[in-house]
């Protein structure tokens, strides 16, 4: 595929465009005045291999405890505002990397030229993320909630960002219902150079909210749109990283360990096979080497169909193989092929103790 030229912005020590990775993003559900929770969910994020992490501010409380939150982060901090610009101001003073404005509720281009002007002089980026749940009235009442308005929400912010020699940033243009953001993005990418950063917004639950993120997020990259993502789920943020990278490696956009391919079983099956893959997917959950790993109900189909893999398990009548690049190595009693398959992984330096 080939991805749509962007500029390239930095967000602290990420680089955001360009020929950059699709870099992953999440945001926290804590309060971000409890320092020690935010900081502890933070922690989590990164550990899951978040890259960039975003955090509301309400009112001055969660402004100033900006400061202490990213002493003890390792990730860029996006500091997300809403309605009051001397926030934004007070949040690039105390830390924030990057700042997220709605250009629907800011107030108004005067106020917004106040936040540039700190930003220019921090060296902080911003983010113009656009919301079909808040547009400029004047968009609702001439074009009501459409791809047309969100993409002149943008433009309009753009166009003034541009005219006062500000070009440090990046766009979302987000709704939460899929044809709508697909469409709202395909337009706005054709118009300008800008990176882009995608998502669905308010997705939903964990199930629906990763087939809604999947479909929305996915149909963009494939078409080479969108340079930072947020998977948007309800629920713990460290689901939507893993969610994310899933995204981002099945189009091969991104290498962040192992690659799982298990078969869907049938009557061919051999094995309990929904419990083995769940187990060697928990086995390697730390594992960041990239690797493919096959998962196959029998051994008449098994190897031949997970040829490809680096390594595969495929189930038998009480003897179950297991393969490498195809060729088959072991073969094992069902009972330990768990056991089995994890020495072979841990032999070739792939799972360490
Ligand atoms: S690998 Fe074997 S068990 Fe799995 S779906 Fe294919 S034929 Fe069925």
């Amino acid at each position: 595929m080939i991805r749509r030229y962007s500029k390239e912005i930095n967000v602290g020590n990420v680089k955001i465009g360009a020929n950059n990775p699709v870099v992953v993003q999440s945001m926290t559900n804590t309060d971000t005045r409890d320092i020690e929770s935010t900081v502890r969910q933070i922690q989590n994020l990164e550990s899951a291999g978040c890259e960039i992490v975003r955090v509301a501010i309400p009112d001055n409380d969660a402004c100033q405890a900006l400061k202490q939150i990213k002493n003890q982060i390792k990730i860029p901090l996006i500091a997300d505002i809403h309605f009051d610009y001397k926030l934004a101001i007070e949040s690039i003073k105390n830390g924030a990397d990057c700042i997220r404005i709605n250009p629907g509720n800011i107030g108004g281009f005067e106020k917004l030229k106040k936040v540039v002007d700190v930003a220019r002089d921090f060296g902080v980026s911003i983010r113009i993320g656009v919301n079909s749940g808040s547009l400029e009235k004047d968009l609702l009442k001439n074009y009501g909630v459409s791809s047309n308005a969100i993409v002149m929400s943008a433009l309009r912010c753009v166009e003034f960002l541009e005219n006062i020699n500000f070009t440090n940033f990046k766009v979302s243009l987000k709704a939460s219902n899929v044809p709508l953001t697909i469409e709202s993005y395909r337009k706005f990418s054709r118009l300008t150079n800008y990176p882009l950063h995608i998502g669905v917004t308010e997705a939903g639950t964990i199930f629906s909210g990763t087939i809604k993120s999947a479909v929305g997020i996915g149909t963009l990259l494939s078409e080479g749109i969108g340079d930072t993502l947020r998977v948007s789920l309800t629920g713990d943020p460290v689901k939507e990283v893993e969610v994310a990278f899933e995204i981002l490696k099945s189009l091969e956009l991104r290498k962040a360990g192992p690659e799982f391919i298990s078969c869907p079983t049938c009557g061919r099956t051999e094995i309990d096979l929904e419990n083995l893959a769940l187990q060697v997917e928990e086995s390697l959950k730390f594992v960041k080497k990239d690797v493919t790993i096959a998962v196959m109900g029998c051994p008449v189909n098994g190897p031949g169909e997970a040829r490809e893999a680096d390594y595969g398990i495929a189930g038998g009548r009480g003897v179950g193989l297991i393969f490498k690049k195809g060729k088959i190595i072991k073969k094992v009693d069902n009972e330990h092929i768990l056991e089995e398959f994890l020495k072979v992984l841990k032999e070739d330096n792939i799972l360490t103790d």
